[in-house]
C-alpha cells in the first residue's frame, strides 16, 4: 500500500478504481507555410469552430452547476478574441503554421499571468488558456481528441484538470478528482465542489497507479493506492457512516426549522463568494447570514471596482432567488491583510486600523462599496451589515452614507430598494449599549469569534493561548444573552453569525433564550436543524 498526501478542496470518501485521466497529445510542430493569408483564414475557420464549442460548454455548465460557474467558459471565449492579434503577427511575421502560432501565443499569456504574484485569481487562469489553445489547435488538426468514456466508476487523476474538461466529464462516473498541480482557489475544485464530487489537489499519485485499487479520504487529504485489507476494512465502514448520515440529514431538507413547541429560528449560512452559494443551496440554507465581502478584496490586486463588486452581489442575490442575504461591509485589517491598502505596520492590529474604522476614514472605498450593494439590492433581497461597531456615531455616519449613496442613485434614475441594515456585535462596547445601538438599526448578528477575543482580551490567532480561548466562558454568554435581551426590547432581531452558532452544545441555550437566526458554514445547517427540531 502507498499513501500519498495532498490539499483537500472537498471533503468526502471515494473508494474504487483509480484512472489516469487520457490528454489528447498536443505536439506542435514549427513549420514553414507559403500562402500567408490561407493559413490565417484556416486559423480564423478553426476559431470560429473553437468558440461554438465553448459556447456549447457554457449551455452545458448552465444546467448542470449554475450561472456562477458556467461563467468561467465566457472566460474562455474572451481569452480566445485576445488571441487573433498574436496569433495573426506571429503567421505573418515569421511565416509559420498557426498550430505554432496559437501555442506561442497560449505560451506567451500564460507566462504573463505567472507573474501575476499578487493576483491569485489570475495566475490560476493559465490553466485555462492552455485549455483554449489546445481546443483551436485540436480544431486546426480536424477536431480529434481522446474521449474519457468510462464504463465503471472511478477515481479519476490528473495533472490538473481544466473546467472544460471537468465539465465534459459524465460526472456520474466520477467518484473522486485528483489532481498533482491546481489549487483550491481554482474553478475546477469549485466545480467538484458544486459536483458534490470529493476533491484533492497538489497530491502525488504516480501514473502507474492508473488501473489500481485506490481510496481518496477528503477529509485528511489523503490517497491510498493498493490499500491493505486492515485499510479497506476501515474505509469502507467510514463509507458507509458517512453515507449513512447523508442519508439522514438530506431526510431534513426541505423542513422546517422548528422545535416541536413551534419556535422557529432562521438557519443562514456564511459566505466568502460565489463560489459557496452552491453549498448554501445544497445544504438548505433559508439564507445567508454573513457574506464576508472582504473576499472580493483580498482575491483581487486592486481596489474592485464598483462594477465588479455590483456583478458578485447581483450574482449571489439572483443565485439565491428572493432569500435574505446579508453582506457585511469591508472588513480587512487584523488579520486580513491587503498590500494595495497601504496599511501602516501596528503594534496591535486586531485593537487598530480595522473593519468600519478604515471605512469612515477612506469614505471613497466605502462608497464604491456601498453604490454596488445599493445597485444590487434591486435584483434580490440584500441586508447591509457594518462590522466592528463600538459607538453611537459610527452608525450614524455609516447610515449617513447610505443615505447620501441612495439620493444618487436616485438622481441617476439607477433602481435600489431601501435595504434593512444591521450591525455585528462583537465588541463588548456594542453589547453594553446594545440598547442604543438597537434603536438605529434593523438587526443585529453576533460575532462571537471576535466577541470572545475582545470580552476575555485575547488574541484569537496567538495558538498558544488556545488553553485561554474559552468561547463558552460565562462572560461571553452573559454578553450574548444580553445582546438578545437588548435587541427584542427594541423589535430589532438578533442573529449569531461566529462559529458559536454553529455549536451543538449551546444551540438549545441559543434557542431557548430566543434567538432568531443562526449562520454557520453551510454543512452545519441540517445537523443543528436535527437538534432544533428535536428540541421541545
Ligand atoms: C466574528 O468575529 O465572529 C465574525 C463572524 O467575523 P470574522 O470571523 O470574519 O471576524
Ligand atoms: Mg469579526
Amino acid at each position: 500500500m502507498e499513501v500519498y498526501k495532498g490539499s483537500s478542496s472537498y471533503k468526502g470518501i471515494a473508494i474504487g478504481k483509480i484512472a489516469e485521466m487520457k490528454k489528447a497529445s498536443a505536439v506542435v510542430r514549427r513549420t514553414h507555410v507559403e500562402d500567408i493569408e490561407a493559413e490565417i483564414r484556416r486559423y480564423h475557420e478553426a476559431k470560429d469552430m473553437a468558440q461554438a464549442e465553448i459556447m456549447d460548454l457554457h449551455a452545458k455548465a448552465l444546467k448542470e452547476v449554475g450561472e456562477a460557474q458556467a461563467e468561467i467558459f465566457e472566460v474562455h471565449a474572451m481569452f480566445l478574441d485576445e488571441f487573433d492579434d498574436s496569433v495573426e503577427n506571429i503567421i505573418r511575421e515569421q511565416g509559420v503554421n498557426a498550430e505554432f502560432a496559437v501555442a506561442e501565443t497560449a505560451d506567451n499569456t500564460a507566462a504573463m499571468l505567472a507573474a501575476m504574484d499578487d493576483n491569485p485569481y489570475m495566475q490560476a487562469r493559465q490553466t485555462d488558456v492552455r485549455d483554449v489553445a489546445e481546443r483551436v489547435i485540436r480544431d486546426l488538426n480536424g477536431g480529434s481528441g481522446d474521449s474519457n468514456n468510462f464504463t465503471e466508476q472511478v477515481i479519476l487523476i490528473a495533472d490538473d484538470l481544466a473546467p472544460s474538461e471537468t465539465v465534459q466529464l459524465d460526472k456520474t462516473m466520477v467518484l473522486a478528482f485528483v489532481t498533482r498541480e491546481g489549487s483550491t482557489n481554482s474553478h475546477t475544485a469549485i466545480l467538484a465542489r458544486t459536483m458534490n464530487i470529493p476533491a484533492l489537489c497538489q497530491t502525488p499519485v504516480p501514473a502507474e497507479a492508473d488501473g489500481k485499487q485506490g481510496i481518496v479520504d477528503g477529509f485528511t487529504g489523503q490517497v491510498f493506492v493498493d490499500p491493505d485489507e486492515a485499510t479497506l476494512e476501515k474505509y469502507l465502514k467510514l463509507r458507509e457512516a458517512e453515507e449513512e448520515k447523508q442519508k439522514l440529514l438530506k431526510e431534513l431538507k426541505g423542513k422546517d426549522t422548528v422545535t416541536k413547541s413551534g419556535r422557529k429560528v432562521k438557519l443562514y449560512a456564511n459566505i466568502g463568494g460565489i463560489g459557496d452559494v452552491g453549498f448554501v443551496l445544497e445544504n438548505d440554507a433559508a439564507g445567508v447570514g454573513l457574506f464576508r465581502s472582504e473576499f472580493l478584496y483580498l482575491q483581487s490586486g486592486d481596489f474592485p471596482s464598483e462594477e465588479e463588486q455590483f456583478k458578485a452581489y447581483r450574482q449571489v442575490a439572483e443565485m439565491l432567488g428572493g432569500r435574505e442575504v446579508v453582506v457585511r461591509t469591508l472588513d480587512i485589517g487584523a488579520d486580513k491583510q491587503i498590500d494595495y491598502f497601504g496599511l501602516d505596520r501596528e503594534d496591535n492590529p486586531a485593537l487598530g486600523y480595522r473593519a468600519i474604522r478604515i471605512c469612515l476614514t477612506r469614505e471613497d472605498i466605502f462608497r464604491t462599496q456601498l453604490r454596488a450593494l445599493y445597485r444590487a439590492s434591486a435584483y434580490g433581497n440584500i441586508d447591509i451589515m457594518f462590522p466592528m461597531i463600538t459607538s453611537v456615531w459610527e452608525v450614524e455616519r455609516a447610515r449617513q452614507l447610505c443615505e447620501d449613496v441612495k439620493a444618487e442613485l436616485t438622481a441617476e434614475h439607477i433602481d435600489f430598494k431601501d435595504v434593512p441594515i444591521g450591525i455585528m456585535i462583537e465588541t463588548p462596547a456594542a453589547v453594553l449599549i446594545a440598547d442604543e445601538l438597537a434603536e438605529l438599526v434593523d438587526f443585529f448578528s453576533i460575532g462571537t469569534n471576535d466577541l470572545t477575543q475582545y470580552t476575555l482580551a485575547i488574541d484569537r490567532q496567538n495558538q498558544k493561548l488556545d488553553r485561554f480561548f474559552d468561547a463558552h466562558h460565562p462572560a461571553v454568554l452573559r454578553a450574548i444573552r444580553m445582546t438578545i435581551e437588548a435587541g427584542h426590547r427594541h423589535n430589532t432581531w438578533v442573529g449569531i453569525c461566529g462559529e458559536l452558532g454553529a455549536d451543538p452544545d449551546l444551540t438549545e441555550s441559543f434557542v431557548n433564550w430566543g434567538i432568531d437566526e443562526l449562520s454557520m458554514s453551510p454543512s452545519s445547517i441540517l445537523p443543528v436543524r436535527k437538534i432544533i427540531r428535536d428540541m421541545d
